[in-house]
């Protein structure tokens, strides 16, 4: 921008200021739904679909491109829609659970996912969190606006033409009940893997037009019986067709409780609003106020862009899974034991990933939500004997590690002190010594050799050094929960396993390495071979796994020196791939190479704290560096926006949370790690009104290094701060350069915790 446009811009600015005192920025605009949905099997730009929805919601809704059960529902690639979905998906690779889908038929009727699939174009679609619009090429618009249990939608046939829609009973049991006087139709559908057995999600969809004609249909043997109001079975469906060329307003809400309570959640929740809208305006208020709480100021707009839509994403997982009665007290199905429990249940997300940044930056943002989350943990293990570790909805088991205690942990060092931390303590003492019945992160494969030989031995269990790595992570929040609430039983007992990493470090590769139950370490070792002792990763990936103890493996690299060396090599050796046990190229791998940096895999989370830790080893500018650099090469705004599955708001909050200029390396401890914060003003608004302010003068795109910090007006040395310093409010004051202060942040009590250090 030269200096005119600078001077006009501002003018406007101040004009619109003094114009609309009141309003606030809009930020929803920055949002793009589509961000990341240019993925497939092979390759992953993020594997998200446009989700249109409040934020946490319990039910979602998205345009449809792929068949019924594809968990890659929306591809950007597509050129046709055959349905708009009532959604949930955490990810791809685990499918949807509890679907069913509209879609606006104009001629003749077509009921089947082929026939009725119509074409449309980018050009004609736009993708915001309140607001999802589609001009198909038929001529046929569909609008979509949310809340929280449903969603009010329109669809615009073309003038004089026949005009129907078909709801979809997708891929399990269904039942349908057309109300013609009513103009509606009632049923449920159940379908899904990890649910149980009587799970289903009852629905109501009201229209605001005369339905002139109806019929019941079968999905799978495409059967029509015209002039039928009910049916149940695999598949079914109905169809209903109003006058030629109607606007229909289509209401719908579902509930996992009953009938009358999807009935009562659409009155509750839809009731007020008689247009589309309306709804929209309401849930654009509701996103526009949750993105306000961290307000960026900067002249890149699309840095803003990448923020906002990354935002948007961070807040959509864990689910709220409860519903509110009519009293306004909240219950709901709970997905473990097939019953209806008081309280407050949330579900849809995976651990392995979200420990990380998801749920450090919730305990941040949403403290009372979170609070509730993390009972509810302690709610799930009463009601299926075990923690959750990956919930979509039930115990899916997926992955690895018993990160439960992570969350746990972390709560408590925040202040959230919302469970009995004993019980807590006794719940995670029980998964880390038995095994449960679902995947290997229910309970703990190998929990037996992991206390005995101090180690998961490999090639005994798969991914068995990962666990081994993780466990004792796991058993770091196990001890600091304990050490924190004084329960010196467990304290004990955690305290000696958390050093278990040492175990499954070679000294003479100068990596974590497969071992046998004999001690021998797993032969012909290749760092770039992926899979065997690792989980979707090689050694590259796996050496930092070791989040509470930096110091330590600094300590088993031999020096500081050295373990700098080594987190510089991860960029600069090639990035080579030996596809390992997977025997395939699987997606991860080639989105490393895309990547160019080595065998820096940001696409996949083993890695994403790495850059971090040059904190910890007094290279701090190092990590502000590279920060940065994976800023503006990895992420954007666009179909093409992450380098990899973006997988439930964790790579998502990755960026949140670097871009404000910390990370949550170690959670379970306060501290959130320094980085190079992305904007030259950052405004956190907590849930209590108290603001923390990060200022970074003189930044952009050249000066990325903290020349120096102020912490509230006092210098500020640390390569850390606290999660009180952000929440009780205050100003991070930093001046940026584009040449490094070697001095600053390099001193033993400047680095962030370790266990074996600050101990
Ligand atoms: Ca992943």
């Amino acid at each position: 921008m030269n200096r005119i446009h600078k001077t006009i811009s501002l003018f406007i600015a101040l004009m619109t200021c003094f114009l609309l005192p009141a309003q606030k920025t809009d930020l929803v605009q920055y949002v793009n739904t589509l961000q990341g949905t240019n993925s497939r099997f092979e390759l992953t730009r993020g594997n998200t679909y446009p989700t249109t929805a409040l934020p946490f919601a319990m039910h979602t809704w998205t345009p449809q491109t792929g068949v019924n059960g594809d968990g890659w529902k929306y591809q950007y690639e597509k050129d046709s829609i055959r349905g708009f979905q009532q959604a949930h998906q955490c990810s791809s690779w685990t499918n949807d659970y509890m679907v069913f889908s509209l879609m606006p038929v104009t001629g003749t009727l077509a009921l089947d996912q082929y026939r009725r699939a119509a074409k449309f174009s980018h050009a004609n679609e736009t993708g915001k969190p309140n607001y999802y619009k589609v001009l198909l090429d038929n001529g046929i618009t569909t609008e979509i606006s949310p809340v929280e249990r449903g969603a009010h939608i329109r669809f615009s046939f073309p003038k004089g033409k026949a005009s129907f829609v078909v709801l979809d009973g997708y891929t399990g049991m269904s039942g349908v009940e057309i109300i013609p006087k009513e103009n509606k139709i009632v049923g449920y559908v159940s379908n899904g893997r990890f649910s149980h057995k009587n799970f289903k999600s009852h629905f109501v969809i009201e229209f605001d037009q005369p339905i002139r004609r109806y019929g019941i249909w079968e999905n799978h043997n495409n059967e029509n019986r015209t002039n039928e109001t009910a049916g149940e079975g695999k598949g079914v469906g109905a169809w209903v067709e109003f006058d030629p060329g109607v606007k229909v307003q289509v209401k719908t809400a579902s509930s996992y409780i009953s009938a009358e309570q999807a009935a009562f959640n659409l009155k509750n929740e839809l009731g007020q609003f008689k247009t589309v809208e309306q709804t929209k305006h309401a849930a654009w208020k509701i996103w526009n106020d949750h993105l306000h709480r961290i307000f960026v100021e900067g002249d890149n707009e699309d840095d803003k862009a990448t923020f906002y839509s990354c935002f948007f994403r961070a807040s959509l997982f864990s689910r709220k899974f409860y519903e509110m009665d009519q009293n306004g007290n909240p219950y709901y199905y709970s997905p473990y034991d097939g019953k209806i429990h008081e309280g407050y249940m949330f579900t849809d997300t995976g651990f392995w990933d979200t420990f990380r940044a998801q749920f450090p930056l919730n305990a941040l943002l949403h403290p009372t939500m979170h609070g509730r989350y993390v009972a509810a943990l302690l709610d799930a293990y009463e009601q299926c004997g075990w923690l959750p570790s990956w919930s979509f909805p039930g115990e899916g088991g997926s992955m690895i590690g018993n990160h439960a205690i992570s969350l746990l942990a972390d709560a408590w060092a925040k202040g959230i002190h919302t469970f009995d931390p004993e019980k807590a303590l006794q719940a995670y003492f029980h998964e880390a010594t038995n095994k449960g019945p679902w995947g290997p992160s229910n309970g703990r494969h190998g929990w037996k050799e992991y206390f005995t030989l101090g180690y998961v031995p490999y090639p005994e269990y798969g991914e068995a050094t990962a666990k081994t790595l993780e466990y004792a992570y796991d058993d770091f929040c196990g001890y600091n929960l304990a050490r924190m609430t004084g329960s010196s039983f467990y304290e004990e007992i955690f305290s000696r396993q958390m050093y278990n990493y040492r175990n499954v470090f070679d000294k003479q590769v100068g990596f974590m390495r497969g071992r046998d139950k004999n001690g021998k370490w797993t032969p012909n070792f290749d760092p770039f071979e992926w899979g065997g002792p690792y989980t979707e990763g090689n050694a590259w990936h796996y050496l930092w796994s070791v989040f509470h103890d930096i110091e330590g493996l600094i300590h088993l690299l031999g020096s500081e020196e050295q373990f700098v060396k080594k987190l510089d090599s991860v960029f600069s050796v090639p990035n080579r791939v030996n596809v390992g046990t997977y025997g395939y190229k699987i997606h991860e791998m080639t989105e490393m190479q895309m990547a160019e940096m080595g065998q820096y895999a940001h696409g996949n989370q083993p890695i994403q704290h790495m850059i971090y830790l040059y904190n910890y080893a007094g290279a701090p500018w190092k990590a502000q560096q590279k920060l940065r650099e994976v800023m503006h090469k990895l992420y954007n705004a666009t179909e093409n926006g992450y380098p990899g599955d973006e997988d439930q708001g964790q790579t998502s909050s990755w960026y949140v949370l670097s871009a404000m200029g910390f990370y949550s390396v170690c959670p379970g401890t306060d501290q959130y790690v320094l980085g190079s914060p992305l904007f030259e003003k950052t405004t956190i608004t907590m849930e209590d009104g108290k603001q923390f302010v990060i200022e970074a003068k003189g930044n952009n795109a050249q000066n990325v290094y903290i020349q120096s910090a102020e912490l509230n007006g006092k210098i500020h040395t640390k390569n850390y701060i606290r999660y009180e310093d952000i929440a009780k409010g205050g100003t991070l004051t930093m001046k940026m350069d584009d040449q490094p202060n070697k001095k600053r942040g390099i001193r033993p009590e400047d680095r962030p915790y370790s266990v074996s250090f600050n101990r």
